[in-house]
């Protein structure tokens, strides 16, 4: 039978192992990143769940989240939360694109 110990050890061992594929995976993904000036953010609206993530990451307060109507009229919501980038503030950085869960951002030229 396995103990607490064993668990907790291979608990251990398994976040580590994630945390190194996420690490790397980043590392990827940013190596790949058009970023800097000429680069700005963009966001695929039909993509974005309005889950806050990419406002909590941008330093540079370039991103917005508005209400959209919905598309059918049979849907009465009363939130369709979307991220809109303001793109004068955006300085490319790209770690919104990272951030996003739905891959939702992406960077193109500015
Ligand atoms: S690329 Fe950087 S500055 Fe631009 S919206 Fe994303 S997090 Fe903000
Ligand atoms: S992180 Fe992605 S899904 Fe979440 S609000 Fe931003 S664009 Fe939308």
């Amino acid at each position: 039978m396995t103990g607490l110990e064993d668990l907790a050890r291979r608990r251990e061992a398994e976040a580590k192992r994630i945390r190194a594929l996420l690490d790397g995976g980043h590392e990827n993904r940013m190596a790949d990143l058009k970023i800097g000036e000429t680069a700005v953010a963009f966001v695929k609206e039909e993509l974005c769940i309005g889950c806050d993530q990419c406002p909590l990451v941008c330093d540079d307060d370039a991103i917005d989240m508005v209400q959209r109507p919905m598309r059918s009229p049979l849907i009465d919501m009363e939130s369709n939360r979307k991220a809109v980038i303001r793109r004068d503030d955006c300085t490319g950085c790209g770690l919104c694109v990272l951030a996003c869960p739905t891959d939702a951002i992406s960077m193109i030229d500015r």
